[in-house]
């Protein structure tokens, strides 16, 4: 008798030499059962070590320009069109984007996100007052500036960005192509792709990802892990639907967590030289279950708190970290762009810090 699931070994060694997965497999894996599913842990566990080593990546974002966004994705409580009472301001100063780097590289991140609630970026003093906050953030020593700034349909933006200091731009897909319209009616899938590969062209490093448990099938998350493998996406946030009050999916039931660590792990089969990153509704989703995303494939997560809902304290991530003999590469040091990094023989830092934080805990 075999002691590992006998369908799951060829997968395993045939990824491990570098081959690809297919979508049926992944959808297997998604319905793994039993101790099918921690087979499938274990083989994620082993890729993402093989091709990533044990390093955990941390990154932290700063919700720069909060609500009133004209766009009405369902599941979030930015959007002008459903009610909330979230905090809603224009785009913040040098000051505080500065206050929010300083505070990411104290928690250990690598970088900073400025993130902004709007439809996407257009050429004019909307643009000059981002590319002023990426110079910023920019300069401060040991975080990368990152943005998630929405739309780009114009070819210079990406170059505008890149010469300001950006380092990443986050733009997620959400879901399939298939089940976006179930959650966007005033964009469409396309346009997401189009800024995609904009960015791409431009030289720029890529982050994107989705949001699952939004009624979404399993074929839908399957589809979502080969179309960001196609663009090439350097980084995958992987999100988990925390409900928002007021959005259309206030309802929605949370993601079963062993749901979400199968997802996890198809994403490190279909993805495996890639960062995935577990990023917002984790807390919520895996509950007491949050270490099992590393032994499920995730290779990064996010520090602090998101966009309108509160994040773990850093002190409990961090003592998860080390509590799972994982490593971490610490503010300043290169991060993974993108590709095949390789095996790793040995960690590039081993549990040299613990951030004592409370300054920091914006
Ligand atoms: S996800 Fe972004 S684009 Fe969509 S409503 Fe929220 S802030 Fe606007």
């Amino acid at each position: 008798m075999s002691t590992f699931s006998t369908w799951l070994t060829p997968i395993v060694d045939r990824v491990l030499a570098g081959g690809d997965v297919t979508p049926d497999e992944a959808l297997r894996m998604l319905q793994a059962e039993g101790p099918d599913t921690w087979d499938l842990f274990a083989g994620a566990n082993r890729i993402r070590h093989t091709f990533q080593g044990a390093d955990v990546h941390l990154c932290s974002i700063v919700n720069a320009k909060s609500g009133r966004c004209s766009e009405d994705c369902g599941f979030c409580s930015q959007s002008v069109r459903f009610p909330s009472d979230i905090p809603e301001y224009e785009l913040v100063d040098d000051a505080e984007v500065t206050k929010h780097a300083e505070a990411a590289r104290a928690r250990g991140s690598q970088a900073l996100g400025i993130v902004a609630a709007w439809r996407g970026l257009k050429k004019g003093a909307q643009l000059d007052s981002v590319l002023e906050r990426i110079r910023t953030v920019a300069k401060v020593e040991g975080v990368h500036a990152d943005a998630s700034l929405g739309l780009i349909d114009d070819a210079d933006i990406p170059a505008m960005l890149k010469d300001a200091g950006l380092h990443t731009y986050n733009h997620n897909l959400e879901t399939s192509r298939r089940h976006f319209p179930e959650v966007c009616d005033t964009h469409g899938y396309d346009a997401r792709i189009t800024t995609l590969k904009l960015l791409k062209e431009a030289g720029l490093n890529t982050c994107s990802g989705g949001i699952f448990g939004m009624g979404e099938e399993p074929r839908d998350r399957v589809e979502l892990a080969f179309e960001l493998k196609a663009l090439d996406v350097d980084v995958m946030p992987m999100n988990f639907l925390n409900p928002m009050e007021g959005t259309p999916m206030a309802d929605r039931p949370l993601m079963r967590p062993m749901d979400a660590l199968r997802t996890i792990a198809m994403f490190r089969f279909v993805n495996p030289t890639k960062e995935i990153m577990v990023a917002g509704g984790r807390e919520v989703t895996l509950r007491e279950l949050q270490p099992l995303m590393f032994a499920a494939g995730a290779s990064a997560t996010m520090a602090g708190h998101y966009l309108t809902s509160e994040g773990r304290s850093t002190e409990d991530d961090w003592t998860m970290i080390q509590d799972m003999e994982m490593d971490y590469l610490p503010p300043g040091a290169p991060r993974p762009p993108s590709g095949h990094h390789g095996p790793k023989a040995s960690p590039v830092t081993k549990g040299v810090r613990f951030p004592v934080l409370d300054a920091a805990e914006l």
